[in-house]
Order: C-alpha cells, then sequence, then structure tokens
C-alpha cells in the first residue's frame, strides 16, 4: 500500500514495503506493484 505524507510542503508517496519516495502517486503504486521487498529486512 502506499502512504501519502507531506514533507518540505510537497506531498509525496511512500513505498510501504521499501520506504521509497514518490512524487506521484501512480509512479508509486506502479513501484509497489514491482517492488520485490518484503516489509522489515528481516530476512538477509
Ligand atoms: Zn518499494
Amino acid at each position: 500500500m502506499v502512504v501519502q505524507t507531506e514533507r518540505d510542503d510537497m506531498t509525496w508517496y511512500e513505498c510501504e514495503k521499501c520506504g521509497l519516495l514518490f512524487d506521484d502517486r501512480d509512479d508509486a503504486s506502479q513501484h509497489e506493484e514491482n517492488c520485490d521487498s518484503e516489509g522489515p529486512s528481516y530476512i538477509q
């Protein structure tokens, strides 16, 4: 799920899996669909 967050008076969209920030919700959604990070990195 993409998380909306405010930073530097801008709205960002954060990939909940890896924490990457996007300025576009669609970009964030698309990234997250392909994100290979599975939450907290307890698997090394
Ligand atoms: Zn990600």
